[in-house]
């Protein structure tokens, strides 16, 4: 359970599950059941309300640490996962690993360096974390004041708790314990929980220095270093940062680096970082993955928001996140969108962490169906219930687009992405088609407007794609409504 106020996740409760109950791939609801409850697998009774984790905690995990090592053989074990952290994996749904853990996990835990290409939703949190917590049981001793043995470097926050709400559930049972140390939280508490050092430290870079000026942590004796999502991190602008924290850590150690994309600047970052790694990719970079059905529509700027408006009423019950570019448009689209009585929320850069995580969690909870985000706040997010991403305004990294569509179609679900291409953004459209070696398809037979062409022509700045035969643009625009079609509208 997340303490919001010291932003740590407690240990989750001996019947398996941490608070914010990540999903796992081929796992549909219910299935993720307590341990306790199904399974037959040890659990400790736990009557008491759930108040006081850490009293209520100490005694029964003694206990359960001088238990024996369970004899078990999974496909994990084979790949010489310890058999502590396996036995969690299968009330988690994880049963086969997935091709990234397939393929890296053996050498990770063999000791190499891995430099991984792939996106969220490969799996690859667990093709860290298991070797990483096998590797900490191994060598079993407790970290000194102000350390850590073992650092995940992620981008956002919400990637963070993400990836600490996954360790939790892989460690129960162990004396394992992770601590998230993030922007937008109290620094003093965060300095105050290091000052005992932690088994895992979930960092985003930037407050990891922040604490290390401040003398709250010492790197020099982590031995495991992840870099999650690191072409997302040099994005956000986190390459000073990496480059410090670089010097920091002890030559002797393990460091795996996992990003979507291979931007030239990444194979410096990974240089400094990895030596003689091993090298797997699983999507291969700018591809989407194929179950994601994608479109795209010529429409206005001015009309996006009612054609949005029209789909949304079309797909009511089901999760969509409609991406934005900037913060302020962002804001603006949500509020309209509410005006409209749609239950939305958003998350950009300009919310605290606190309105964050309260969006986030609606949206996983299905109290809102609609999350407006713009790609710092929304990277990451791992909600297989997402059926539709739009893009309402195209990024302008091509790259972004992958991961955005990457938010549906998740957990072996199917998933739509729609892109709006306003005029002025043809550009990044073709960016974006070139990036991923792949034309998008064009919806209801509209016809692919360049702007260019519509300048030469003196067209109007913001057009629909002109009609067959070179009339259509100036004389009809796309969508007309400047409010939402009624049967947008909700009570
Ligand atoms: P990630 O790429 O780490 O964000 O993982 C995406 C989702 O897949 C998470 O909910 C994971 O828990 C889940 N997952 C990871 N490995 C497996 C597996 N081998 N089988 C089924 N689901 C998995």
């Amino acid at each position: 359970m997340k303490d919001s106020m010291t932003n740590e996740t407690s240990r989750p409760n001996r019947s398996g599950k941490p608070a914010g109950k990540p999903r796992f791939q081929g796992q549909s609801h219910g299935q993720n059941k307590p341990r306790g409850e199904h399974g037959g697998k040890p659990h400790f009774r736990n009557d008491k309300p759930n108040t006081n984790h850490r009293r209520m905690r100490a005694e029964p995990e003694e206990k359960f640490i001088r238990r024996a090592i369970p004899e078990i053989d999974t496909p994990f074990t084979r790949m010489g996962i310890d058999p502590r952290v396996a036995i969690n994996l299968e009330g988690l749904g994880i049963e086969t690993p997935s091709p990234i853990q397939e393929k890296s996990i053996p050498g990770i835990v063999a000791g190499r360096d891995l430099l991984g290409l792939a996106q969220t939703g490969t799996g690859k949190t667990a093709a860290f974390g298991l070797p990483m917590l096998t590797r900490l049981l191994n060598i079993g001793r407790k970290p000194e004041p102000r350390t850590c043995r073992a650092l995940i470097l992620a981008p956002t926050r919400e990637l963070a708790t993400q990836i600490a709400e996954n360790i939790d559930a892989y460690a129960v049972g162990t004396p394992i314990r992770q601590f998230r140390v993030v922007g937008g939280a109290s620094i003093n508490v965060q300095v105050m929980r290091m000052e005992r050092g932690v088994d895992v430290l979930i960092a985003t870079p930037g407050r990891l220095i922040d604490l290390i000026e401040r003398g709250a942590v010492d790197l020099s004796q982590t031995q495991y270093l992840v870099l999650d999502e690191a072409d997302q991190m040099l994005d956000i602008g986190f390459i000073h940062a990496l480059r410090r924290i670089a010097k920091m850590l002890p030559r002797e150690r393990q460091t795996l680096l996992f990003s979507a994309t291979m931007p030239k600047l990444m194979e410096e970052l990974a240089d400094s970082y990895l030596t003689d790694p091993l090298k797997v990719a699983v999507n291969p970079p700018g591809q989407a993955a194929a179950k994601i059905e994608q479109g795209v529509h010529f429409v206005n700027q001015g009309d996006k928001a009612t054609l949005l408006a029209e789909y949304l009423s079309k797909h009511m019950n089901e999760l969509a996140i409609v991406f934005g570019r900037t913060k302020h448009g962002s804001e603006k689209l949500s509020k309209l969108l509410e005006k409209w009585g749609y239950k939305v929320a958003a998350i950009h850069g300009n919310k605290s962490q606190g309105q964050r995580e309260r969006a986030l969690a609606g949206f996983r909870a299905g109290e809102t169906k609609v999350l407006v985000a713009t790609d710092v706040a929304a990277r990451g997010i791992d909600i297989p219930e997402v059926a539709h991403v739009y893009n309402y305004d195209l990024p302008n990294v091509p790259e972004n687009y992958v991961h955005r569509i990457g938010r549906t179609a998740r957990a072996g679900r199917d998933g739509r992405a729609i892109a709006f291409c306003a005029p002025a953004e043809i550009g990044e459209l073709r960016a974006i088609e070139k990036a991923m070696k792949a034309q998008i398809p064009v919806v209801g037979g509209e016809v692919p407007f360049e702007a260019s062409k519509m300048r030469e022509r003196g067209g109007p700045a913001g057009g629909r794609p002109a009609a067959p035969g070179g009339q259509g643009a100036r004389k009809r625009p796309a969508r007309r409504p400047s409010r939402a079609p009624k049967s947008t509208q909700r009570a």
